[in-house]
Formats: structure tokens, C-alpha cells, sequence
């Protein structure tokens, strides 16, 4: 089995750059995949000898009207097709309603979950941590998408369930 793992969270978090870093040494676009539309990029990526697929969710533009609910509507397609889902947050801007609105959707969702609070280069992990644990949150990966660091770890753990 090839897991699909849906990345969502709102825009600027760091969803795509995650998506590229882990996807970038394959073909990015896998078009005949069932579903495929602009709103979400399909990849294929590998962690040593697994394979697994990505979903992005990226069409929604950050100043859009209605972005809340183009960007749960987005999300939810991802999850429907996907066996995980990896929540990103932003551990600079901290948490905000669009993140709990998005956290409040998944709660509801049959699959696996898994948080992760990006950017933590740039903020103090502990605050920024602890905001995202008031969510209720049993596990958050700390991460930093643009350097790569967590990103083993994360991956690991995600495809563990499969
Ligand atoms: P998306 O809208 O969720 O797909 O976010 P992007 O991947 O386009 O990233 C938005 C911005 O955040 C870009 O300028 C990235 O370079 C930056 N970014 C992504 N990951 C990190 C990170 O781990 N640390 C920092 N400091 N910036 C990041
Ligand atoms: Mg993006």
C-alpha cells in the first residue's frame, strides 16, 4: 500500500515547502491521479525505502473573500482522498481561528491526525508549543520546512500506521 498524506493548514504556513522538499527528487505531478483539480498538487515522495503520496492544498490565495471556508472546502477534499492528514500550524504567527477552525473540522475526521508547529526556527519553541498544546492536542511536531529539520521524524511516525 502507498499512503496518502493530505498537508493542510492555511496559507503562508509552509504547506508547499514541505510538499517540495519531500517530493522534489520525484515527479511532481502525478496528473491521472482520481480527483486531481488546481486546488491540490499531487506528489510522490520516498523515506528510504517507503513511498508514499502528498497531497498540497494550495490554490487558495491568502486574500481571497471567504478564505475560511474555500480553504476547509480545499481541505476537505485532501482529507476525503487521503489515509493521513498533517495539520500545520505556524509557530510564528501562533494559533489563530482560521487554525482552530480547521482543528475543530478534523476532530470529526476518521483519520490520523498529526500537528505540527512549523516555523519554529523563528519563534520561542516553548511559547509557541504551549499555545498549540491549549488546543488540546495530544502530540506536536516541531518543525522547520525550509531547513528540513523534524521532517524524518514526522514522516516516520505518519507512515508507522501503515
Ligand atoms: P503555504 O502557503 O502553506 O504553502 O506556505 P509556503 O510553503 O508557500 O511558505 C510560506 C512562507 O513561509 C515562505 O516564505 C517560506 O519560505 C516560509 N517558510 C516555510 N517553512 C519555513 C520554516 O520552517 N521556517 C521559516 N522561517 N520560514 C518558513
Ligand atoms: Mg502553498
Amino acid at each position: 500500500m502507498v499512503p496518502v498524506i493530505a498537508l493542510v493548514g492555511r496559507p503562508n504556513v509552509g504547506k508547499s515547502t514541505l510538499f517540495n522538499r519531500l517530493t522534489k527528487s520525484r515527479d511532481a505531478l502525478v496528473a491521472n491521479f482520481p480527483g486531481l483539480t488546481r486546488d491540490r498538487q499531487y506528489g510522490e515522495a520516498t523515506l528510504g525505502d517507503r513511498r508514499f503520496m502528498l497531497i498540497d492544498t494550495g490554490g487558495v490565495n491568502g486574500d481571497e473573500e471567504g478564505i475560511d471556508e474555500a480553504m476547509a472546502q480545499q481541505s476537505m477534499q485532501a482529507i476525503d482522498e487521503a489515509d493521513a492528514v498533517v495539520l500545520m500550524l505556524d509557530a510564528r504567527a501562533g494559533l489563530m481561528p482560521a487554525d482552530q477552525g480547521l482543528i475543530h473540522h478534523l476532530r470529526s475526521c476518521s483519520k490520523p491526525v498529526f500537528i505540527v508547529a512549523n516555523k519554529i526556527d523563528g519563534a520561542d519553541p516553548n511559547v509557541a508549543m504551549a499555545e498549540f498544546y491549549q488546543t488540546g492536542a495530544a502530540n506536536i511536531y516541531p518543525l522547520t520546512a525550509s531547513h528540513g529539520k523534524g521532517v524524518r521524524k514526522l514522516v516516520e511516525d505518519v507512515l508507522e500506521l501503515f
